[in-house]
């Protein structure tokens, strides 16, 4: 059987004009970092849910990518985190929004899908529920990158001082599909650099953000509020379903969606085939991929994204 993993990490690029091959490099070794994490879980048989915890951490933890170590900064100059993981197989979603603290916030929100009856969870009583069951916590110099704090004075001193994409926002995430056939999603993200304190945006909203079900899962970059209003992970799945629509189309559509609201970004998504799709309408989107073969393949901007195939591993079967 096929296992696929799909990445994200972030729609929020450095322009191609801007990046260094210092930073071209470190942003695909970043990646392929994180399929490998993926990809070992799934070639040795897992399942899709801890392919994509696997390689949401990874990328938490690369202070390259805007979440976790390295998010973005509210306006108060703090960071609050937002995160989501669901199984589809199951429909089990846990996720936490507007937290600082956790070192993997995708772990907070498998906590709170394992550990807790609820689904969502924000403030103090999370912080506490989440000790409570072993969730590994950083201080705020863990979180702390000179490059965040800095795209902050570029926003606060206003839009003429923003230089790209990268100064404004980015998240990760994972979609995978396992051997068995079960799909996954997890998304984790500091947000939009400048936001309100409190504000919350589409990454932990089950639908929105991040999505899994039988027949797709999902993970969304971009402008929040405009994932949330077009329902974005569940619009794609619902079109798949009820429209019969294949992933290439429904993607179209949910595209299509996006831009009527005037939303930026993009998405990942696999089906239960294993096929993949990566659109996006900002200037780029940090992605990858690695299916059976355990060939990594990543891109930054629109260009081919073939472009820098790495064998991570051998293939399932022959090791
Ligand atoms: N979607 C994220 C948010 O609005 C930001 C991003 O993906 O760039 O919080």
């Amino acid at each position: 059987m096929t296992h696929t993993l799909v990445l994200h990490g972030g729609a929020g690029t450095i322009p191609l004009d801007r990046m260094g091959p210092g930073e071209m490099d470190a942003h695909h070794a970043g990646l392929r970092a994180a399929l490998l994490a993926g990809h070992r879980v799934l070639a040795a048989g897992g399942a899709a849910l801890e392919a994509v915890t696997a390689a949401v951490m990874a990328l938490e933890d690369d202070p390259l990518f805007n979440a976790g170590r390295g998010a973005v900064f509210t306006r108060a100059g703090v960071q609050e985190m937002d995160a989501a993981v669901m199984d589809g197989a199951t429909l089990r979603v846990g996720a936490v929004a507007g937290l600082r603290g956790p070192r993997n916030p995708v772990l907070a929100a498998r906590a709170v899908m394992e550990h807790s009856p609820h689904i969502l969870m924000a403030g103090d009583g999370a912080l506490a529920f989440l000790r409570g069951h072993g969730v590994v916590f950083e201080d705020d110099a863990y979180f702390h990158t000179t490059r965040r704090w800095d795209a902050l004075q570029r926003v606060l001193a206003g839009p003429g001082q923003v230089r790209d994409d990268a100064d404004r926002h980015g998240t990760v995430g994972a979609v995978a599909r396992d051997a068995a056939g079960h799909l996954a999603a997890a998304t984790s993200t500091g947000g939009m650099t400048g936001k309100l304190p409190g504000r919350i945006g589409d990454t932990p909203l089950p639908g929105a953000g991040t999505w899994a079900d039988g027949a797709v899962a999902f993970s969304a970059t971009g402008h929040g509020e405009s994932f949330i209003r077009t329902a974005a992970g569940h619009e794609l799945s619902a079109r798949m379903r009820l429209a019969g629509e294949d992933l290439d189309a429904a993607s179209d559509a949910v595209m299509a969606g996006l831009a009527a609201v005037g939303g930026d970004g993009g998405f990942i998504a696999v089906d239960a085939a294993g096929r993949l799709a990566m659109p996006f309408n900002s200037g780029g989107m940090y992605r990858g991929w690695v299916g059976v073969d355990g060939v990594a393949h990543t891109g930054v901007h629109r260009d081919a994204l073939l472009r820098h195939p790495v064998v991570l591993a051998a293939p399932a079967g022959t090791r």
